[in-house]
This record gives structure tokens, C-alpha cells and sequence, in this order.
């Protein structure tokens, strides 16, 4: 199998990047549509900081700020409306995954006419607004992914468009926007960026290039453990150190940058049903699966679950086990009915042909059973 590394985004690192590098929105038009969700980014300053350095430039400006998380698709080409009604040159999201992705469907839906039949098909023009992304959240590295995952009630799960055209141009990545994102959430897309890195070195697509990236990007995130668990096991659950903030936003962005190489594998496959149906957090959802699958990976394939092991410092799967659970306190309740019902719809995704190791139904409802119950 032939590989391939594809990642044609610009990104800016480091404090005030935006400021710094204003000049860089000029190369994408004159009108932008900023996407956001409804408060964090007013509060966290990064719209106000996208604002003043569009206006230094001399950039004009409308803002959608009706992302919700896992946003849907009557959203997006509400989105999308806007953008063609006002006749915006490029889109600016700001924001978690959630702004990102919707952000990156809207793009493409204001460029051409894709009927909600066919969003999901792959079959495009090669037509799409530039894009210009913040992330917020250091958690799902789509600043730097083809992805867009929307929530698809036709088929009850969240479902990726997934094409070279959804990269956005530029990112800009800098921590000082998460000073206030709370401690759960910091947690949650943590252990999703954890999950891309651990999932990326399990998929078939891995190359030397995407795990060595992987590799480091899970060495990040896990040399922050310590930092979550004393924040989350303070009375304030605040101060995590800026410089710990921008450990885990440059280990998403590597997380992200293996994922869009690789895709996701069995985990992701099975926390899409946590979502839809559970309503759990998506990092959460993959944190919760994680430990499990990497165990029924370490049945078949014991020197590559090994080599994971390897990259978390850790020496077994329960030592893995020990501090997702720590991180994710206490569990939702799950019936014996819904693991039937998220396994049956987890084995039939092209995620799980993705794996190295291929998981059957059982070994999916073990995984559920073992997360859960145990
Ligand atoms: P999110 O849904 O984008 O945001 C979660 C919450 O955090 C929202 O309430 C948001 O508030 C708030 N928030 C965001 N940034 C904040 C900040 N700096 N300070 C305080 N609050 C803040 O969560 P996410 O985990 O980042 O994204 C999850 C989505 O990404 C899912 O839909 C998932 O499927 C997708 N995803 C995509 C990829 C990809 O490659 N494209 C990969 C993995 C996951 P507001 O709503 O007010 O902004
Ligand atoms: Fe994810």
C-alpha cells in the first residue's frame, strides 16, 4: 500500500499570532464571514482579536454565530446562506471543532449548490471559499484536517464530508483563548486529540511520517496529565499554566495533522452512537473507549500495542485504564440494548476497515462492556 502526506495549511504559532500575521487574511479577500459558536468566542477574545485585525487591514466583516456543538446540517446551510446573500469572499471559524467543521461545510456550500441528498457524497466542484481557522479548544486539530463531521439525523450518527478542498489556508494557534475553558472540557478534547494520535498509529494508513508526528503529539498530552489531574482535583478546577494550554494545542494540531493522513479507526466509530444517542462529549466518548481497544489490540497485535505503550510512558493497559478513569470520573449508564444497537452500527463503518486491527461485533460489544460496566 502506498502512502501519502498532504497538508497544505498555513499555520501561525504562538501568543498574539493573529495580530502578528493580519496581513495574511489579505491573501484571502476582502469580505470575511466570521463562524463561531454563540458566546465563547466573545468572551475568550479571540473574535474581538480577528475583528481588530481584519479592520487593520481593511477587511469587512458579518458574523454567524449559530454553531452549536455537533452542529447539524440544517446549520450549516443556514450558514452558508448568509455567506451567499452577503457575497463574502472567505470564512474565518472560530471556535472547538464545532465552528470549525461547520465552518468548513459552509465554505464549500456557498462556493456551489449541493443538495443535503448529496453533501455527504465526495462528488464536488472544485469550488470552495478560503478558509481562515482559530481553535479554541485543543481537542479535534480540524484546523488542520479535510473533515467535516456534522451531526446526521438520517442515518442517527454524525457522518464527515470528508475532501482535500475542506483545508483551510491559514490557522492561527494561540493558547491565551483558553485561559477560561473549563476543566472537563480541556479533558475532553485532550483525550480526543490522545485518541487521534493512539487511533492514527493504528490505522492502516500509519506511515513513519504520521506516527512520528503521533508519537510526540501523545508525549505532549500525556506529560499534562499530572497538570489536569491537580486542576481537576483543585476546589477552583482553574490554573493550568498558559505554557501547559499551548502544550496541548500544538499536540492537537500533530494529532490533527496524523488524522488527516490516516483517518480515525474503531474508536471513533463507536463514540459517534455515545454522541448521537448519549449525548456524551465527543472526547469523552473516545476517552472512555480508548483503554479497551487498545486491550483487544493487544491481544492480536502485542508489539504494536507495544509501540503504543511505548509512546504513553506507560506500562500496561491498565495503567492506561487507570488514568482515563481518573480524568472522566464517573460513567453514564449504558443498557445492554444500546450495545447491541452502537455495535451493529459500529462495524458496519468504513472505520473500522481502517484498522490494523480488525475488531468483530463481539469484540465491539466487549469494548462497550468493559468501558462501561467494569
Ligand atoms: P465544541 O463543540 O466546538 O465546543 C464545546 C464547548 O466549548 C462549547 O460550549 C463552546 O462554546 C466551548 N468553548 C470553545 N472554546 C472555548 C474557550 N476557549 N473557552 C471557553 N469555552 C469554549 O467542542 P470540540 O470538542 O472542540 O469539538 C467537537 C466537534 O468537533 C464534534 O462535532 C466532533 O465531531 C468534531 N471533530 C472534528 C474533527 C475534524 O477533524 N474535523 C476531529 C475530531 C472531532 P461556544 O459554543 O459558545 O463556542
Ligand atoms: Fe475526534
Amino acid at each position: 500500500m502506498t502512502k501519502k502526506f498532504y497538508m497544505p495549511t498555513r499555520v501561525f504559532m504562538g501568543y498574539e499570532c493573529i495580530a502578528k500575521n493580519c496581513e495574511a487574511f489579505k491573501t484571502l479577500g476582502k469580505k470575511a464571514l466570521i463562524v463561531t459558536g454563540a458566546s465563547s468566542a466573545k468572551k475568550n477574545g479571540s473574535e474581538h482579536d480577528v475583528k481588530a485585525a481584519l479592520d487593520s487591514v481593511g477587511i469587512s466583516y458579518l458574523v454567524f454565530d449559530k454553531v452549536m456543538s455537533n452542529p447539524t446540517i440544517a446549520c450549516v446551510y443556514e450558514g452558508a446562506k448568509v455567506a451567499k446573500e452577503n457575497d463574502v469572499d472567505f470564512i474565518i471559524a472560530i471556535g472547538g471543532g464545532s465552528p470549525m467543521d461547520a465552518g468548513k461545510a459552509i465554505a464549500l456550500l456557498a462556493a456551489q449548490d449541493i443538495d443535503a441528498a448529496n453533501l455527504f457524497s465526495g462528488n464536488y466542484e472544485n469550488k470552495v471559499l478560503p478558509m481562515a481557522f482559530v481553535p479554541t479548544t485543543a481537542g479535534t486539530g480540524s484546523e488542520v484536517t479535510q473533515y467535516s463531521i456534522l451531526t446526521n439525523d438520517e442515518k442517527q450518527t454524525k457522518t464527515s464530508i470528508a475532501s482535500d478542498l475542506l483545508f483551510p489556508a491559514l490557522a492561527f494557534l494561540d493558547a491565551k483563548y483558553m485561559e477560561y475553558l473549563s476543566i472537563s472540557t480541556t479533558i475532553n478534547t485532550a483525550l480526543d486529540a490522545l485518541s487521534h494520535a493512539v487511533e492514527g498509529m493504528l490505522s492502516v494508513k500509519a506511515s513513519s511520517v504520521s506516527n512520528a508526528l503521533a508519537v510526540k503529539s501523545i508525549q505532549l498530552i500525556m506529560a499534562c496529565v499530572p497538570d489536569l489531574l491537580s486542576v481537576l482535583n483543585s476546589k477552583s478546577k482553574t490554573g493550568l499554566e498558559l505554557s501547559v494550554r499551548e502544550q496541548m494545542l500544538h499536540a492537537s494540531f500533530m494529532a490533527g495533522m496524523v488524522i488527516a493522513q490516516t483517518g480515525t479507526t474503531a474508536v471513533h466509530a463507536m463514540g459517534y452512537s455515545l454522541t448521537y444517542f448519549k449525548d456524551i462529549d465527543h472526547g469523552r466518548a473516545n476517552g472512555l473507549l480508548l483503554g479497551e481497544y487498545l486491550r483487544i489490540v493487544e491481544r492480536e497485535q502485542p508489539e504494536l500495542a507495544d509501540r503504543i505503550l511505548k509512546a504513553l510512558s506507560l506500562s500496561s493497559v491498565n495503567d492506561f485504564r487507570e488514568i482515563t478513569d481518573k480524568l472522566l470520573g464517573e460513567k453514564e449508564d449504558i443498557s445492554t440494548d444500546e450495545i447491541q444497537q452502537f455495535s451493529k452500527m459500529a462495524i458496519q463503518t468504513k472505520n473500522i476497515a481502517n484498522c490494523i486491527v480488525k475488531p468483530t461485533e463481539d469484540d465491539l460489544k466487549e469494548i462497550f462492556i468493559l468501558s462501561f460496566l467494569m
